[in-house]
């Protein structure tokens, strides 16, 4: 396929019935920033079946690595959901995308915001030793509807707070606060909407952070496209700005999927 290398993958794992992560060999010359998305796929009849994902390894790693939904017809999850350790993945070649540090202006707390699959990014975001040079506090915020949705928590709990070279920094710096919709989880602060935890000053509280202030935070979001909405409406009201193409800003934001 024009544009793609294709890629071994060494590593499947099955979360839930939803949701899968892939890992695959990469390229050394294969190269992007810490948040950034690719086209990743399989052929189907001679024919590239390609979809945009978020790497969520990061950028020194020796491996790839996709978190993935599966959408029971979807046209390529249907089936990458089936891929086996030594297939082929075919990745492009131009990685891209606005969750990157450099789009935001100099600031004190970084907040990431994810819905479902959005964790795909701040994966690779939160093992980037840079940010944790930048950045006094991160806030991970995951937003999921069942409790079995929350991937990658003994990553986020356990492994990288016992990184032997960035660890320390992780376990001072890193706040990380799963919140589950559609099921009973730990206490109210972890069953509510993103949107609603943001509203309320009583959560930066419970993470022992000061309230949100355009001077202080800033933040990256991915999710779907009803939760961007509403936390744009919530971050523009306080007085954030949304960087753009020609411009820094307070915060950026990405679809974690297009709404058909
Ligand atoms: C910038 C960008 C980054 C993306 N990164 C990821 C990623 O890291 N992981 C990932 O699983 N998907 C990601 N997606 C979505 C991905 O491109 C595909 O839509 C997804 O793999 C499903 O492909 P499909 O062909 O099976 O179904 P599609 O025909 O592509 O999708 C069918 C329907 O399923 C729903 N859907 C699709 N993707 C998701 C999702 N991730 N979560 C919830 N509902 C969804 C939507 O309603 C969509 O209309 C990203 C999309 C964009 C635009």
């Amino acid at each position: 396929m024009r544009g793609t290398i294709t890629e071994t993958v060494t590593q499947v794992h099955h979360w839930n019935d939803t949701l899968f992560s892939i890992k695959t060999t990469r390229r050394p010359t294969f190269t992007f920033e810490n948040g950034q998305f690719v086209m990743i796929g399989i052929e189907v009849d001679n024919k590239p079946l390609l979809r945009a994902y978020s790497i969520a390894s990061a950028n020194y790693e020796d491996e790839l690595e996709f978190f993935s939904i599966k959408v029971p017809d979807g046209a390529l999850t249907s089936r990458l959901q089936h891929i086996q350790v030594g297939q082929t993945l075919h990745i492009s070649t131009r990685p891209t995308g606005t969750l990157v540090a450099g789009h935001l202006t100099p600031g004190e707390n970084l907040y990431l915001l994810a819905t479902g699959t959005g964790l795909a990014p701040f994966m690779s975001i939160i093992k980037d030793p840079t940010i944790y040079e930048q950045f006094s506090k991160v806030i991970l915020v995951h937003g999921v509807r069942t409790v079995s949705e929350l991937a990658y928590q003994d990553v986020i709990c356990n492994e990288l707070p016992n990184n032997e070279f960035f660890g320390d920094w992780v376990r001072d710096k890193l706040l990380y606060h799963p919140t589950v919709t559609r099921e009973a989880y730990r206490h109210a602060l972890h069953q509510q909407r993103i949107t609603s935890l943001l509203e309320s000053d009583i959560f930066t509280e419970h993470l022992g952070m000061p309230p949100l202030s355009p001077e202080r935070d800033r933040f990256m979001l991915c999710g779907n496209q009803a939760m961007l909405d509403d936390t744009m409406a919530i971050l523009n009201a306080r007085g954030f700005s949304k960087a753009n193409s020609r411009q820094r800003g307070d915060y950026v934001i990405e679809q974690a999927f297009l709404e058909k």
